[in-house]
């Protein structure tokens, strides 16, 4: 959906991205690896305005700085 820009469960071409953003405490849409905001990471979604489907992406820029947390964590090599 976030490249085809077309729901894939009702072929609408109604879809819309809410970036992901990272609030305080955390709040917002993220994925939080660690118990700081600091370990917090945007989370973007692609939402069908017609059925109600949503996708979750990670930017290909934070996804690389997912990568080095979970490593600096031991949680992958
Ligand atoms: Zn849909």
């Amino acid at each position: 959906m976030r490249d085809s820009k077309k729901c894939v469960k009702c072929g609408s071409e109604r879809v819309v991205c809410i970036p992901g953003n990272v609030g305080s405490y955390g709040s917002g849409n993220n994925i939080q690896i660690g118990l700081t905001t600091l370990s917090a990471f945007p989370v973007g979604r692609y939402i069908c305005v017609d059925c109600g489907y949503a996708e979750e992406w990670i930017s290909k820029a934070t996804l690389k700085q997912v990568e080095e947390e979970l490593k600096k964590r031991g949680m992958i090599e």
